[in-house]
């Protein structure tokens, strides 16, 4: 019987993508969705909102559960939006608004100076109480214009680091499998591995 972990989320892309990178990591466990009361997050660190997502489901649950905040943080903005990525433009949350928005202000800037990255952090917290945190960053810039129909939120915008020169997409242009490889939801999941070993 495969161990059920609960994911803190009610967005849809975060519960497809986790089932993507739980598959391709730790198959022997069993990621199910969350639909219980959503608390709310007024944290202003990633790891708070985290922690508050995930101590709400494993109540809820008696689960073990798992809770991902996540953003974009842009350098020449002192890390902003960071935790208020998902409603930059406001509290609609609207992604697309968000992401017009942020190309609106970074307009002028060039690109030495267009360097940002996505962080997720994820909290894991166990019926018992045990709560561990862990972080993952996937760095690179933001694009002039958006890219490619792909992912959810920021992606079109964000062309990852490490590509070859002249051949540079955005995530929107990745394919999942690509995405699920090398993002910062990947990394930070990478990290939490073996910790789950405790569930
Ligand atoms: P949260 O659900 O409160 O953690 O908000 C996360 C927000 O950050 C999302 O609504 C997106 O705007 C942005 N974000 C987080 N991860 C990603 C990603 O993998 N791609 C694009 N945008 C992301």
């Amino acid at each position: 019987m495969r161990m059920k972990v609960v994911l803190a989320t009610h967005n849809p892309h975060k519960v497809a993508e986790f089932q993507q990178i739980v598959a391709q990591t730790r198959p022997d466990l069993e990621i199910v969705g969350y639909d219980g009361p959503e608390p709310i997050e007024d944290g202003v660190t990633f790891a708070e909102n985290a922690l508050i997502k995930a101590r709400a489901a494993a109540e809820h649950t008696g689960l073990a559960a798992l809770a991902d905040d996540s953003g974009i943080c842009v350098d020449v903005l002192g890390g902003s939006p960071g935790v208020f990525s998902a409603y930059w433009a406001g509290q609609k949350k609207d992604a697309v608004a968000n992401l017009e928005l942020l190309l609106d202000q970074l307009r002028d800037i060039a690109d030495p100076h267009r360097s940002a990255h996505f962080t997720s952090v994820i909290a894991l917290v166990l019926p018992g109480g045990t709560e561990h945190v862990v972080e993952g960053a996937w760095p690179g810039r933001l694009a002039h214009a958006p890219s490619g129909g792909g992912g959810f939120g920021y992606d079109p915008i964000f062309i990852p680091e490490g590509q070859p020169a002249g051949a540079e997409r955005s995530v929107g242009e990745y394919s999942d499998e690509e995405k699920q490889a090398q993002s910062h939801r990947a990394r930070a999941f990478a990290e939490l591995a073996p910790l789950l070993a405790e569930v």
